[in-house]
């Protein structure tokens, strides 16, 4: 995200790729204006949380029109960097690892998964979706250096030491799908996805709070 908009608060910040998205997709469909209940309904935030968040970039909707579809995509491709292309590298190509790098990103926005790794000699050398596997041994020689996002998919228990390693190779961010914590300096951002807790969480909720 640019430097300017460094005062949106990180609550509003998660949300713009979700808004981003289906503004994209009312684009497409031609549509020109778009009213805060219409976006409440579609992305699941409520209405007052979807006004105080654009007021957050000046967009401020008119009573009886709504946001200016094309305004609000202009503004979100510029904050999130959409017309730039952000590379991004994989570390451990499973089951899950495979899966993103036949998914790439592509359809959503411009981030690219650019380069793999792996310690598997069976794997090293070979293409998934289009991605390169290299040897996780070679990652500090050929780390592009304008890379600085990391997709973590490997066993928990090689976490820790990946992630030291990706640290001291110039990555910022590490988008950790292993269900180790990590501890990093304070100067890298760690976002965390363990699906099974995702997954547990959501059928217990089923359970014990149903709608
Ligand atoms: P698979 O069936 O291919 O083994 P998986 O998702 O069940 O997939 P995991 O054991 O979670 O396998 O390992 C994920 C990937 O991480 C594998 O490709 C494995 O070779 C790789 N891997 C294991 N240890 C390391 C490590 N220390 N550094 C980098 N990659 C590793």
């Amino acid at each position: 995200m640019k430097p300017e908009q460094a005062k949106i608060p990180q609550a509003t910040a998660k949300r713009l790729p979700l808004y981003y998205r289906f503004l994209e997709n009312l684009h497409a469909s031609g549509k020109q204006r778009v009213s805060s209940t219409e976006l409440s309904e579609a992305v699941k935030v409520d209405s007052a949380t979807i006004r105080r968040d654009f007021s957050y970039f000046g967009a401020l909707g008119k009573k009886g029109y709504g946001y200016n579809v094309n305004y609000l995509l202009s503004f979100f491709r510029e904050t999130l960097d959409q017309n730039e292309l952000t590379k991004v590298i994989l570390v451990g190509v499973g089951n899950l690892g495979t899966a993103f790098l036949h998914y790439n990103f592509s359809k959503n926005n411009n981030t690219q998964i650019e380069m793999a790794f792996d310690v598997d000699d069976k794997k090293i050398g070979t293409e998934v979706g289009g991605v390169q596997i290299y040897n996780l041994d070679d990652l500090e020689n050929i780390l592009d250096p304008e890379v600085t996002v990391a997709i973590l998919t490997v066993p928990s228990q090689a976490a820790q030491k990946i992630a030291d390693r990706l640290v001291d190779a110039g990555i910022k961010g590490i988008l950790n799908f292993t269900p180790a914590r990590l501890s990093v300096p304070d100067s890298v951002r760690v976002h965390h996805i363990d699906l099974s807790v995702e997954l547990q969480a959501l059928v217990y909720f089923l359970k014990h709070y149903p709608l």
